[in-house]
């Protein structure tokens, strides 16, 4: 049987066209995808600005027998539209933590696995619940989990979303906001949520040289998640020239292509070695 990544580099991932050809998979599609183990997830390190080893995003693919790996942006809205977030949802934490115990993530000082979450599964009433029993499963501390939504995810239903980020806060799992300040804005309410990370969009990082009017919007952001203690990410992180302009902004951890793609189980567990005595 031909392997879906001999034809496809590892930089070559399947994305769909500008245009956004989103419907390539069905729902059907999507269902048999998960029956025939055809999902798998990337991960992709952040580190601190000292070079040390913060966390490893999980990012969601799909091994397409012909296409071969594809990413999110072809399916993930799919997914949401239909329900089927909700068992691809739970089989990638459940993935995700199995891998961080295969890596020892428990024993790596303050190294956090983080999972992204959509709307239509932390609208479930047992999704706190579940996370829980998927940690004990695979016998991963609570703290060594960070769940991260975007602001329009908790914005959906505001009321639903506290009580089940408190039931996982209580419990020691981090809270992550995505794409912080782009949209939805939940300012209004950050103070009530137990809000551990703030992370900021590749759009500003990107903007960061080329657009001024970036700057004070990106410092404010900073500022507010110093003051209340949050740990910041910046994602996206391209370029030395990023590396420097966020590093005139204060402390913060840096994720993207600077450091390293997202990369398969098997890569990250050759260079995790390398990364953590670094
Ligand atoms: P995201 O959560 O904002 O993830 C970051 C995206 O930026 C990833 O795209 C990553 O590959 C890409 N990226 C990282 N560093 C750089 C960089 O330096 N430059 C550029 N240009 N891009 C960079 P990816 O993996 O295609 O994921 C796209 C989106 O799909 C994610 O955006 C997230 O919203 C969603 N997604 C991924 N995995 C999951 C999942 O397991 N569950 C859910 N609900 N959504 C997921
Ligand atoms: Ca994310
Ligand atoms: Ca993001
Ligand atoms: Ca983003």
């Amino acid at each position: 049987m031909y392997s879906a990544k001999r034809r496809r580099g590892a930089d070559q991932d399947y994305r769909p066209s500008a245009a956004g050809e989103t419907t390539i998979f069905s729902p059907a599609d999507l269902d048999a995808a998960l029956e025939n183990r055809q999902f798998q997830l990337y991960y992709q390190p952040q580190f601190s600005a000292q070079g040390k080893l913060r966390g490893l995003e999980a990012l969601l693919r799909l091994d397409d027998p012909i296409l071969g790996i594809v990413t999110p942006d072809a399916f993930i809205s799919v997914a949401e539209r239909n329900d089927i977030i909700i068992p691809v949802g739970a089989w990638v934490l459940r993935q995700a933590l199995h891998d961080a115990a295969q890596w020892g993530l428990q024993a790596m000082d303050g190294v956090r696995m983080v999972v992204n979450v959509s709307a239509r599964q932390i609208e479930q009433p047992d999704f706190a619940g579940d996370v829980l029993a998927a940690l004990r499963e695979c016998e991963m501390p609570a703290s060594c989990l960070e769940i991260e939504l975007t602001e329009r995810t908790i914005a959906r239903d505001i009321a639903q979303a506290m009580i089940q980020l408190n039931k996982l806060h209580a419990e020691g799992v981090r809270i992550s906001i995505d794409d912080f300040g782009m949209e939805h804005s939940c300012l209004g309410v950050l103070h009530k949520l137990p809000i551990d990370t703030l992370k900021i969009d590749r759009s500003f990082v990107r903007a960061l040289h080329s657009e001024p009017a970036v700057l004070p919007i990106v410092e404010a952001i900073v500022s507010m998640g110093k003051t209340m203690l949050k740990r910041i990410v910046a994602e996206g992180v391209e370029t030395e020239e990023d590396i420097q302009a966020l590093a005139k902004l204060g402390e913060m951890d840096l994720q993207g292509f600077y450091f390293s793609r997202p990369q398969s189980f098997e890569v990250i567990s050759q260079r995790l070695e390398e990364w953590r005595s670094g």
